[in-house]
């Protein structure tokens, strides 16, 4: 999943509304980070074992909430980083194609290949992370253009992606 994972992050600030929108968004997209800095590293594996396997998210999440119950001391915000890190594993199950652990299946069901089912499953996470947002922001005067604008950009952006990997196929990931 590419753009959908944002609405993860944007649907868990609802739930702990002390968590940034930043630590949020570096959590949903964790093991597409550690997949860049592999890439970077001259270490990328295409079986993206490292980076998305189950033990590897995982490992992720439990890294992840200790990291932020450490640096806040706020155990059940720690849990719902964790959740959004764990998140991205299932929302990938079903746009990708990801190993479940060494020797394992590979499992997802590769919406990837069929674009307008990748846009209709991301818009739709990117919708209802957007709506679970736009509940945290003050109630009397909220906003209501500025989330319009940032969910018609996020699903812009989304439909630019599926629309590039119908004309190339497959994008370059590393
Ligand atoms: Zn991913």
């Amino acid at each position: 999943m590419y753009v959908g994972h944002a609405g993860a992050a944007l649907g868990a600030k609802r739930v702990r509304r002390s968590i940034g929108l930043l630590v949020l968004l570096v959590a949903t997209y964790t093991p597409d980070w550690v997949d860049t800095g592999l890439c970077l590293a001259g270490a990328y594996n295409p079986q993206e074992m490292l980076s998305h396997s189950i033990p590897a998210i995982a490992l992720f999440a439990v890294l992840g909430f200790a990291a932020y119950a450490t640096a806040t001391r706020d155990w059940r915000a720690a849990l719902v980083v964790a959740a959004v890190i764990l998140s991205h594993m299932f929302l990938d199950w079903i746009t990708g194609y990801k190993p479940t652990w060494p020797g394992g299946p590979m499992i997802g069901l590769r919406f990837y290949d069929h674009p307008i089912a990748d846009f209709l499953a991301e818009g739709a996470v990117i919708v209802i992370g957007a709506l679970f947002y736009a509940r945290t922001l003050p109630p009397r005067k909220r906003p209501w253009i500025d989330v319009a604008v940032m969910l018609g950009a996020l699903l812009l952006l989304q439909l630019g992606v599926d629309i590039a990997r119908m004309v190339m196929k497959t994008l370059p990931k590393c």
